[in-house]
């Protein structure tokens, strides 16, 4: 019910608060994004947090008055079978996702261990509040700097939007949690119809582009894409380099979804005939993705160029596969 939903997010916001007042104690946890190079500034905006190792919070949050139900339903807390509750994010620092208006929906929590065995990075459980594929980390400070730049820059992780926000670039989200779905293309087509995507420099990071880019085209968006040095990825980057060297590094890296596709995918097929043709048919592809005709003229005049292939053919395939035939 609308109550309950109403207490989940009561208890977010409480814990949330309870996560920010056990940084400044646990040293090691408020030195870790101090490491990271966040300034106390970007912490107190992100409301970065720690929750503590022996269930502090649990205990807290029932002596505040909550109700187990709800610190159960959050995914804040699990019921141990010996009775009482354990914090489902101990040890862990704390990232709180807040909704399009700014109230805490979920947490992303970050192990400080070095220990793969231990999964890299938590994140609450969907619930009646929580939907993971609705959801963008970064949006409620992000979305005025989408609007007035009229571009949204899409990024893989918690760090990378925060990161940027610091060096001044705000119109930054992240698909946190998830690959990308239509529904947070859908928000993001809310206040802006030009994307933006910089992933990580790295295999898993450029086959998410390419899957986002497709996404993004069937939507009927814009998107460009900027290519990371490998090993990189957009936190690393910015806070490696000044904010004037990473402004001007994606204003001159940014490229059209088909030189991008092109650059990486003819990297691979060199001169070898029957990769080139694969390579033609993948963009084929993509572009049949684009609801408007008129922009697929457009990419498929940029397609010829590049490839050097006739446009009658590239438009010969791309009607053949907009309409199923292939
Ligand atoms: P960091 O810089 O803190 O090591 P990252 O953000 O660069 O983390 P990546 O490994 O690039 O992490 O993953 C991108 C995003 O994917 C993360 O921010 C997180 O939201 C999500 N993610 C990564 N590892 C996991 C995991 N083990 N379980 C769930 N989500 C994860
Ligand atoms: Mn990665
Ligand atoms: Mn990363
Ligand atoms: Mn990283």
């Amino acid at each position: 019910s609308n109550n309950d939903r109403e207490s989940m997010m009561v208890l977010n916001s409480w814990a949330s608060d309870f996560f920010v007042q056990e940084l400044p104690k646990a040293d090691f946890a408020y030195q870790y994004f101090v490491e990271r190079g966040f300034t106390e500034q970007t912490i107190k905006k992100f409301g970065l947090g720690y929750c503590p190792e022996n269930g502090e919070m649990a205990v807290a949050a029932l002596k505040a008055g909550f109700q187990e139900q709800f610190l159960e339903r959050t995914g804040l807390a699990g019921k141990r079978e010996r009775g009482g509750f354990y914090d489902r994010f101990f040890g862990r620092v704390m990232f709180p996702i807040h909704s399009l208006s700014g109230r805490v929906i979920g947490f992303g929590g970050r192990t400080l261990r070095a220990d793969k065995k231990v999964a890299k990075y938590l994140n609450s459980p969907e619930s009646e509040v929580y939907h993971k594929s609705f959801t963008l980390y970064g949006i409620f400070f992000a979305k005025k700097a989408i609007t007035q730049s009229d571009r949204c820059i899409l990024v893989e992780g918690y760090t990378d939007v925060i990161q940027m926000h610091q060096a001044g670039i705000e119109n930054v989200v992240a698909s946190s949690g998830t690959s990308l779905t239509e529904e947070q293309i859908r928000l993001i087509k809310r206040f802006t119809n030009n994307i933006t995507v910089i992933y990580d420099g790295d295999s898993a990071g450029i086959k998410a582009s390419m899957r986002g880019i497709d996404m993004i085209l069937q939507a009927g968006l814009t998107v460009r894409c900027v290519m990371l040095p490998e090993g990189e990825d957009p936190d690393s980057f910015a806070k490696s380099n000044s904010t004037q060297y990473l402004a001007d590094y994606i204003a001159q890296n940014e490229v059209d979804f088909i030189r991008f596709k092109t650059a990486l995918l003819l990297k691979d097929a060199e001169d070898d005939p029957i990769r080139r043709a694969e390579v033609i048919s993948d963009i084929v592809s993509t572009i049949a993705l684009i609801p408007s005709a008129i922009e697929q003229q457009v990419f498929i005049r940029e397609c010829s160029r590049l490839l050097d292939i006739s446009q009658d053919l590239l438009q010969v395939e791309v009607r053949r596969k907009s309409l199923g035939l292939v």
